[in-house]
């Protein structure tokens, strides 16, 4: 009789012989701009830990504070009984920071996103979502029972002509949720938020925005892309984002009205039914809100670091494609030159990874590289001249 699980190591193999499996570099300490990475000394060019807060001493206090007092595990699931006091003020202090009504704290953004969405939109409902949103959006509405439409990436035309025949339809949808990204991860581009928001308005449709790489990084104080753009509070229903990236720590959330909150945490399943999270990742995130309160410089040398670090790759020839934050693309085309160019980096000591097929089309390959605040200004230049030698070597430049 044949294996049952023989498909398991005959899957893996094709996916080695395409080279599409994912090789593990691992990290021997920290997660530093200089850190160890399988036995090597490098410099970080691909963490999302956008103002360094992984290794804020401030968070890591609040987080061994947090074991000493609160234990730990929650030994629960929120609505039984793992909501503890850090985690009800963890959601007072990001709706705060955010300057909206009211928070939900999510173990991950991509619970969030799974667990909230197809809640929002079900059967007789449509959902219009960017092309290149994000694989926990696209997740979230495949458990939907919703109707989907897709418009094309970033284009409000598209979106406009998509809700016009969403109108058309009969009959029409009961309600209409537009999803998109708040900054797309792989080109560092972002939304028309205010085009979106108010064709979203024209046609009574509720707007959901996942800003996991805009918070920490747009908008005053880092308060994200609504903020950046100066959009109403009530022109975007809801707020998604992530404690996993700028804040340093993990755990999604989202905001918005008290409403929201309210039918949000008695409806998203991946909220009910899984554990909540331990003391440590609670404390370290108020830490993290309170860090962007108090200490406004991260987010500004953040934002040298970009305009520096783009200017520099441009000036020697690299193309950075269509980024407009401190996600920085080096556009290299072929998949093959890319990896290439990775390992080169990787022997320069600088460690960027390749983004290629299927992430992006076959002929868009590209080096994604990520700013940090913790990053000096040395650190820019070692990654740029190990950039430009490899480049030039490579032909790239
Ligand atoms: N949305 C976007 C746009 C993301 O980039 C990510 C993380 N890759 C997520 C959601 C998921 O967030 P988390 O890591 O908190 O699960």
């Amino acid at each position: 009789m044949r294996d049952p699980t023989a498909f398991l190591k005959e899957e893996y193999d094709a996916l080695v012989r395409d080279e599409l499996d994912w090789k593990l570099r691992v990290l021997q300490g920290p997660s530093l701009p200089w850190c160890e990475v399988d036995g090597r000394e490098v410099l970080m060019l691909c963490s999302n830990n956008y103002l360094g807060l992984s290794n804020h001493p401030r968070l890591k206090e609040a987080a061994i504070e947090a074991v000493r007092t609160h234990g730990a595990g929650s030994g629960s699931v929120r609505p039984i009984a793992g909501t503890m006091d850090l985690h009800v003020e963890l959601e007072k202090r990001l709706a705060r920071f955010k300057r909206a009504d009211a928070s939900l704290v999510y173990q991950t953004g991509f619970a969030a996103n799974a667990g909230l969405i197809p809640q929002l939109a079900g059967k007789g409902d449509l959902i219009v979502s960017d092309e290149l949103n994000h694989g926990s959006i696209i997740d979230g509405v495949r458990l939907s029972h919703a109707d989907k439409a897709v418009y094309r990436h970033c284009d409000a035309a598209d979106l406009e002509k998509v809700l016009g025949e969403a109108e058309r339809r009969s009959p029409a949808p009961r309600r209409i949720l537009v999803i998109t990204d708040g900054v797309f991860s792989m080109d560092g581009d972002i939304a028309p938020l205010p085009d979106i928001a108010r064709l979203a308005h024209e046609h009574g449709a509720m707007l959901y925005v996942d800003d996991a790489h805009g918070e920490g990084v747009l908008g005053d104080g880092g308060r994200g892309i609504a903020e950046h753009f100066g959009l109403a509070r009530n022109r975007v229903h809801v707020e998604m984002g992530t404690f996993s990236k700028a804040f340093g720590v993990v755990g999604g959330h989202v905001s918005g009205s008290q409403d929201l909150v309210n039918f949000a945490y008695n409806r998203s399943r991946t909220w009910l039914l899984s554990g909540s999270h331990p003391p440590a990742v609670a404390a370290a995130c108020i830490a993290a809100v309170d860090v962007l309160e108090t200490e406004p410089q991260h987010v500004r040398t953040l934002w040298e670091h970009t305009h520096y670090f783009k200017r520099s790759m441009q000036q020697l020839g690299f193309d950075t494609g269509k980024s407009e934050t401190p996600i920085v693309p080096i556009m290299v085309g072929e998949s093959g030159k890319a990896k290439k160019l990775s390992q080169r980096l990787f022997e320069e000591r600088v460690f960027a990874l390749p983004i290629i097929f299927p992430m992006v089309a076959k002929d868009r390959a590209r080096i994604r590289t990520i700013m940090n605040a913790a990053m000096s200004r040395s650190d820019l230049d070692f990654a740029i001249s190990a950039f430009e030698r490899a480049g030039k070597e490579l032909g790239i430049i």
